[in-house]
């Protein structure tokens, strides 16, 4: 079956490639989809730019644009079983989890749609009587989206629907583990009314179909969502023809406690914080950073709590947390969590797969808590994006933010305290992108989300969100145009 969507047409990979798509938590054989190369992307960049060029979409009103992401979230909601079902199978995550998405992802559909509608630019005070001036949002052109395996779908409307809602055509390249809810979205799109070409899809591997994305020429913007050594390639290479980049990248998110906070809730949102999703989330808590008064006392509670956690497929009904992607991430934690034993973190619970024989064929990995971390540590300064959680103690306020500031990532961070105003004071301190303040996780698609420091540049949702995909464009009218005179058109005396 041809899985790219190219010009508004199904094609197969030019080069015939086939992939296998395996479901993470047994092995299972879900499908097998076409594997891109750098030729089947610069085909799919060749129809976007030519949607845009000569296409109807940029210069469709905006309210239209954005009816059609309103349509589209409808035809989502309408599917959303099917589309959780494919997620589930591709990521191997729970499918309550996956319906979470979906209702998430139809929420962004209808929030950019809306934006879309009541973007009417904006007029500028000339000074002047006689000459009129405005700026109105025109769409970046082409863009290149590519996105990870961990909220596939989720990620993808992120860039997706503000870069319809201003008028864009894309390709998107998700990740090569994780195509099957893309495949969905060509779909659903174009029963919704997208003109072809707009919307491009393509599969494979990064380093070749993903790379023409920050590479060519005619695509004008690259939108990526990933890891930090990817984000760093795809920078460096996007310099080369200056086209606008948009890096969300990975954390080291601090979860700092202080011993006035409610204990339970603390405790509760701890283990949410680093385990949802087996730690497989940009935001993930894996950080926490506790008042030394409460150190043993939380961290024995945490492991009683931890070895609770009940492991699972995507369809079993006790399971509260799923296998890790692959073998090769399960393999990098594995590493990850041997380097800070060596280092002389104290392994408190966890640090191997789980006993259970049924869970044999997946990538499981026990929630894993390391304590008395050492600041400056690789379990401190690296992500492992897997269930391990390390701990690090704090004397005073000023402690508690310069540690938790103490990392070259700035994405999300929370704060648990009783003591409203010191909850304000650390939060405003606080280097991150987002704080939640006795929370963790919430996110709203009307408010912008993206990293400080090396968790990357742009930000997603919000109106912020919007303007990414939009160049600002001046227009000034001389409303009495008269000759002006600066050069006399006199021959000097
Ligand atoms: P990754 O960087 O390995 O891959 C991400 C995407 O980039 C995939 O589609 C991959 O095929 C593609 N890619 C890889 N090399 C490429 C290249 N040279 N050129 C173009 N594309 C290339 O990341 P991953 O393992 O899929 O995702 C995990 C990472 O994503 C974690 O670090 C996580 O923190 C981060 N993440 C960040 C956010 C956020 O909002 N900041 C959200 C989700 C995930």
């Amino acid at each position: 079956m041809a899985d790219f969507f190219i010009g508004g047409e199904w094609v197969d990979a030019v080069g015939g490639g086939r992939r296998e798509i395996r479901c993470p938590a047994d092995g299972s054989l879900v499908a097998e989809v076409a594997e891109g190369t750098r030729e089947d992307t610069e085909a799919a960049i060749a129809a976007a730019r030519k949607a845009f060029d000569t296409g109807p979409w940029p210069q469709t009103p905006a309210p239209q644009r954005g009816d059609l992401l309103l349509k589209a979230a409808d035809l989502l909601d309408r599917d959303a079983a099917a589309f959780a079902r494919a997620e589930s199978l591709d990521t191997g995550k729970r499918l309550v989890e996956s319906e979470y998405d979906m209702a998430d992802i139809a929420a962004c559909l209808r929030y950019f749609g809306k934006l879309a509608a009541n973007d009417a630019g904006r007029v500028v005070d000339t000074g002047n009587p006689d000459a009129f001036s405005r700026i109105v949002h025109d769409p970046v052109g082409v863009c290149g989206l590519i996105t990870p395996w961990n909220y596939p779908l989720l990620q993808t409307i992120w860039k997706v629907a503000p870069a319809l809602a201003a008028g864009n055509t894309f390709v998107l390249k998700p990740s090569e583990l994780t195509p099957h809810t893309s495949i969905m979205l060509m779909k659903l799109l174009t029963e919704a009314g997208l003109p072809g070409g707009v919307a491009n899809l393509v599969l494979g591997a990064g380093a070749q179909a993903g790379a023409p994305l920050s590479e060519h020429p005619d695509v004008d913007l690259v939108s990526f969502t990933g890891g930090l050594a990817t984000g760093k390639i795809i920078a460096a290479s996007a310099a080369a023809t200056i086209k606008k980049v948009a890096l969300e990248l990975g954390g080291k998110n601090p979860n700092v406690v202080f011993a006035d906070s409610d204990f339970d809730t603390a405790v509760d949102y701890a283990l949410t914080a680093v385990f949802l999703h087996s730690g497989q989330v940009c935001s993930a808590g894996a950080r926490l950073i506790v008042q030394e008064e409460w150190h043993e006392e939380f961290v024995d509670e945490l492991v009683r709590r931890a070895e609770l956690i009940r492991l699972g497929g995507p369809f079993d009904p006790k399971a509260e947390t799923g296998p890790l992607i692959s073998a090769a991430h399960l393999e990098k934690i594995e590493r990850y969590v041997a380097a800070a034993l060596e280092e002389g973190a104290v392994l408190r619970t966890g640090g191997k797969r789980p006993d259970d024989r049924e869970l044999a064929k997946g990538h499981y990995y026990l929630p894993t808590i390391l304590d008395n971390v050492k600041q400056g540590s690789s379990a401190v300064v690296d992500e492992s994006f897997g269930p391990v959680l390390t701990v690090e103690t704090f004397t005073d306020e000023d402690d508690a933010v310069r540690i938790a500031n103490d990392t070259h990532y700035g994405l999300a961070g929370a704060v648990f305290t009783s003591d409203a105003s010191r909850a304000q004071r650390v939060a405003n301190r606080l280097r991150h992108g987002t704080i939640w303040i006795n929370d963790f996780h919430p996110y709203l698609p009307q408010a912008e989300w993206g990293g400080y420091k090396q968790s990357g540049f742009g930000r997603e949702l919000g109106p912020t969100g919007l303007a990414e995909y939009t160049e600002a464009k001046h227009i000034y009218q001389n409303l009495r145009p008269a000759p002006q005179r600066w050069f006399s058109g006199e021959p000097a005396s």
